[in-house]
């Protein structure tokens, strides 16, 4: 969630999902190949592991061809398109389809994760000591000794307040020492970013600001409702919560 993947930071591919979220197909150019079934591309929309939001699936397609994308991660600075099967070489031209119902499920829960995590920063001064998006859940974790059910309750109920209205999400980059300055922009314990000029930043208007590499909705009302699913304590300062999104009245 809380990103590790900026502007600035790939050095072979343009990242598309950096600036289109909702971009479900692109052309591309193979760049390299490693190992028969690694490959990177001049340019992607398939989201790579990381900052706590899963990578994308899709397929690679070279005319007639298929080639699944099993899983994108980050190697080396590197975005690497793990495929199911070898023959795809440098140089091909290859069209690019993203698995969009998986994609968009996970956009739409990162962006609750961001609106829940800074309710509960707020309300209770926490820090954020972990947090992974699942297909069907959202992990969190917090630096909280007390973890008062009602104030995860009050915190759930006004997000859900939030989902209803027609709140705008943007993302744009800033340089770093103005975007360090923003209150609460940073709310992953230790996930500082990176020593980059410019960092990315989400905004959830007049809601939330947060250093961020992931791909987001661009309106709440897109999200539906948050419903908390368990509470629990994993030691003397780490609380967990867990919840899920589901389809609200529109
Ligand atoms: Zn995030």
């Amino acid at each position: 969630m809380f990103g590790t993947i900026f502007f600035g930071a790939v050095y072979l591919t343009k990242a598309l999902y950096l600036q289109d979220s909702y971009l479900k197909e692109c052309d591309a150019t193979v760049v390299k190949v490693t190992d028969g079934k690694y490959i990177v591309l001049d340019q992607t929309i398939f989201y790579p592991k990381g900052g706590g939001q899963p990578w994308d699936t899709g397929k690679i397609i070279r005319g007639e061809e298929v080639f699944n994308v099993v899983y994108v991660g980050k190697f080396g600075g590197e975005i690497s398109h793990e495929v199911d099967r070898e023959g795809l070489k440098e140089g091909d031209r290859v069209h690019c389809i993203l698995n969009w119902e998986r994609r968009y499920k996970f956009m739409r829960s990162h962006t609750a994760a961001h609106l829940f995590a800074s309710l509960v920063c707020n309300e209770t001064g926490a820090l954020v000591t972990g947090n992974q998006i699942e297909e069907d859940k959202v992990r969190f974790d917090f630096s909280l000794e007390r973890l008062d059910r009602g104030i995860i309750m009050k915190c759930v109920n006004k997000a859900n307040e939030l989902l209803k209205r027609n709140i705008p999400i943007r993302w744009y980059e800033l340089p770093r020492e103005e975007a360090l300055k923003i209150p609460g922009v940073v709310k992953m314990a230790k996930a500082f970013p990176p020593n980059i000029p410019r960092l990315r930043i989400v905004e959830i208007v007049g809601v939330d600001k947060q250093a961020d590499g992931g791909t987001h909705v661009k309106n709440l009302r897109e999200i539906g409702r948050i419903r908390l699913l368990k509470i629990e304590s994993k030691g003397k300062r780490n609380k967990r919560v867990y919840f899920a999104i589901e389809d609200g009245v529109k």
